[in-house]
């Protein structure tokens, strides 16, 4: 059993089994990790309160067959927009476990709200100059997250819905 305390951005809560809930963190220290939390969903519990996406919170973490949070303290909130909701899903997407990237941490902590774009040039796609990874189209206005290339809005209209993002 290992314990870490680290500082972490919440990007999405799934429900599990009855009363626990998976929060995905963006982690300083560990990179992306899915962590139970227990009993998050009943009404008492004073965890949920300090997990919602968005919350950049201070957990105290429990490795043992996964992580579990066992406390967590929300502390600053990033700006509660629809752009800020698609891009840490975005982040949940983009990111591996346990693959901490400092860079892509200091840019979630400075900024109160972010976007795809701020996230893709972090993370190695700059749009500013990209062109169309199919037809060479400049200025694109789509990201293939599987092909992880930038598509023109006419390519992109060929591809599955779910696989691309608006940058
Ligand atoms: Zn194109």
């Amino acid at each position: 059993m290992k314990e870490f305390l680290t500082e972490a951005l919440v990007l999405d809560v799934e429900d599990s089994a009855e009363f626990d809930k998976f929060v995905i963190l963006y982690t300083k220290e560990l990179g992306k990790i899915s962590a139970r939390a227990r009993g998050a969903r009943k009404i008492t519990s004073k965890l949920t309160g300090h997990l919602q996406p968005l919350d950049f919170t201070r957990v105290r973490l429990i490795e043992k067959n996964g992580f579990q949070i066992a406390d967590a303290l929300a502390f600053k909130k990033m700006e509660r927009s629809p752009e800020s909701l698609v891009a840490v899903k975005f982040i949940k997407e983009m990111t591996f476990d346990l693959q901490p990237d400092h860079d892509l941490w200091n840019i979630l902590k400075k900024n109160k709200k972010i976007s795809n774009k701020d996230l893709l040039s972090v993370l190695g796609f700059d749009p500013t100059f990209a062109e169309c990874g199919v037809c060479n189209v400049k200025k694109p206005d789509f990201f293939s997250k599987t092909e992880q290339i930038f598509l023109c809005k006419r390519c992109a209209s060929k591809a599955p819905k779910n696989e691309i993002v608006l940058i």
